[in-house]
């Protein structure tokens, strides 16, 4: 195939040239109809057995060559810069659940040294199909590959720079074809990211973190970018955790606010709930003074269920679409007030738009949340995904199920990170009574003294119908699929796995007025599909452990 010249448009301010089409842009119809019509001889994609059983990362790397080969895509080419061709590395594949769609981004490099700031982005639709590309990528011609200063060379020089005071442990500076905005110039340049600084000699606002550019040729810092307000903080927990997590710089101060995730941490400051609803949140959380550790239980935990959701379930965040997921700490409830130390409330609820946890004081007179647990607060973000999915009844058997789906992810979400089953800690809320016990017992309900069979399925009027008592024999046919192993021992579900038959279950097949007998259909429903590419065998394999775990416990 002739290589065609490269003939972009201007360069814009960062040295890159710019290049766009998309299936939906009419701008770009006849250009996408000429590269889909040129795929049948483009010897990468002719080839494949079926485009859509590919992996993303392999078809979309195909239409970039492809693209870039293409003399329809008129300013469209790998840049070969002195005799040197352009090669993009993939950076990434994420499925989009918002649109069906895969983004597979790269990055441009030369000589296998990044080009900064470059980046084509590609996206796929559903059958795998070009839906789009976006690309940055850059030229820098005229400069040599070779670093004349060293690693340690380009740390000196920055530790040398009066403007900030770094800190450099942990710091590894990486060599990246760079270009100057003010002098319009390229650089081969050692990028060190993230760079904790406090002030030196510059004057103005001081960044919390800085990237440093040091030119690898002359060893001197030619850049100093500031990075976004989101940062990351570290402070104890609770329960005497050291926790990173998201904040936002706003001035001199740090607020609870992690920009990234939308996660935000509010202190209600002993005020009840239910009677001054209208003053929730409260006031957005600040350092100084330094984070209360019932506030970093609240706003860490927030955030791993915030991550949870978005790596494994593919949601985002509790509405699905990044809406800000609020917590309120120190909530009491005058009423229910109890201890000598002064006013407690050992409850914690989603209220239809936010998180509230109340708090009780330890023996030694420290405050204990109730955001303390990571299952307590996975437990009420999944009643805010209740909330905006199958909206399932708070009463009788549907609320007993509302309230074992949030127990079953608060049980999940505590122990992901543990990928063996039987190593896992089944209590939720342990620790946070006064007599220290937990709330439940997700595999041993009678314990807590839920019922665990539907033969002593409790009648009551109180708690709507026995949301919190019903729940258990629904934990416990939920605890059977997550522990459930094949003929030969080994776990029938991985974690990940029952977390999203458990999560279409919820999702799309539950709606407010299921029972019981409805969910055990649900999650076997959700595993038809989501295992539907098994071999038979193995698909049956999985209905039969489903099956049998609900009606271990009666539910048939
Ligand atoms: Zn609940």
């Amino acid at each position: 195939m002739a290589k065609k010249s490269v003939h972009g448009k201007k360069s814009h301010g960062n040295g890159l040239q710019t290049f766009r089409v998309h299936k939906f842009d009419a701008g770009s119809k006849s250009v996408m109809a000429a590269l889909k019509h040129e795929q049948a001889h483009f010897p990468a994609i002719a080839f494949m057995d079926s485009v859509e059983s590919q992996d993303p990362e392999t078809i979309a790397k195909a239409y970039l060559a492809q693209a870039l080969a293409s003399d329809s895509a008129r300013g469209f080419a790998a840049p070969v810069v002195d005799q040197v061709a352009s090669e993009f590395k993939s950076v990434g594949s994420e499925s989009i659940p918002l649109t069906g769609t895969t983004a597979v981004r790269f990055r441009q490099t030369l000589n296998k040294i990044p080009v900064y700031g470059s980046l084509v982005t590609v996206e796929l639709d559903e059958e795998n199909q070009l839906l789009g590309i976006n690309s940055a990528i850059g030229s820098p011609e005229g400069i040599s590959p070779l670093a004349k200063i060293s690693t340690a060379e380009a740390v000196r020089a920055v530790a040398q720079h009066r403007d900030y005071k770094a800190a450099l442990e942990n710091i590894v500076p990486r060599l990246n074809y760079f270009y100057d905005v003010a002098k319009g110039k390229w650089h081969l340049a050692f990028i060190l990211e993230d760079v904790p600084v406090v002030r030196g000699t510059a004057k103005g606002r001081v960044p919390v973190k800085v990237d440093y550019v040091v030119d690898a040729q002359k060893g001197k810092v030619i850049a100093i970018l500031p990075r976004t307000p989101t940062v990351a903080a570290t402070a104890v927990d609770c329960l005497g955790v050291s926790r990173t997590f998201g904040v936002e710089q706003s001035g001199g101060s740090k607020v609870l606010r992690d920009t990234l995730l939308n996660v935000q941490t509010f202190d209600f400051k002993k005020k009840d709930p239910e009677t001054q609803f209208n003053l929730l949140p409260g006031t957005l959380i600040k350092n100084p003074p330094a984070f209360s550790p019932s506030a970093v239980s609240a706003h860490a935990n927030a955030s791993d269920v915030s991550q949870f959701m978005r790596t494994t379930l593919m949601r985002n965040n509790i509405d699905g679409v990044g809406g800000a997921m609020v917590s309120s700490i120190n909530c009491i409830q005058v009423s229910e007030s109890v201890g000598g130390l002064g006013k407690e409330w050992i409850n914690a609820f989603w209220d239809g738009t936010q998180m509230v946890y109340g708090l009780r004081f330890k023996s030694d007179g420290t405050a204990l949340s109730l955001a303390a647990d990571l299952d307590v607060v996975a437990h009420e973000m999944t009643h805010g995904v209740t909330d905006r999915s199958s909206r399932l009844e708070y009463r009788l058997q549907s609320g007993a199920l509302n309230e074992s789906y949030s127990d079953i992810f608060g049980v999940i979400v505590n122990n992901f990170r543990k990928p063996d089953q039987s190593t896992w800690n089944w209590e939720i809320g342990a620790g946070l009574l006064p007599n220290g016990s937990p709330f439940r017992d997700f595999s041993n309900p009678p314990a807590r003294g839920q019922p665990d069979h539907m033969r002593d399925f409790v009648v009551t009027p109180r708690d709507h119908g026995g949301v919190h008592t019903n729940s258990g024999i629904h934990n416990k046919a939920a605890h059977n699929v997550l522990v459930s192993k094949t003929a030969s021992g080994a776990f029938v579900f991985t974690p990940r796995e029952a977390a999203v038959i458990f999560y279409l279950a919820l999702t799309q097949q539950l709606r407010p007025t299921s029972q019981f007998v409805d969910s055990r259909n649900a999650v076997l429903q959700s595993a038809r599909t989501f295992f539907r590419a098994l071999p038979p065998a193995q698909l049956a394999g999985r209905i039969t452990a489903i099956g049998d775990a609900y009606s271990a416990v009666g539910i048939t």
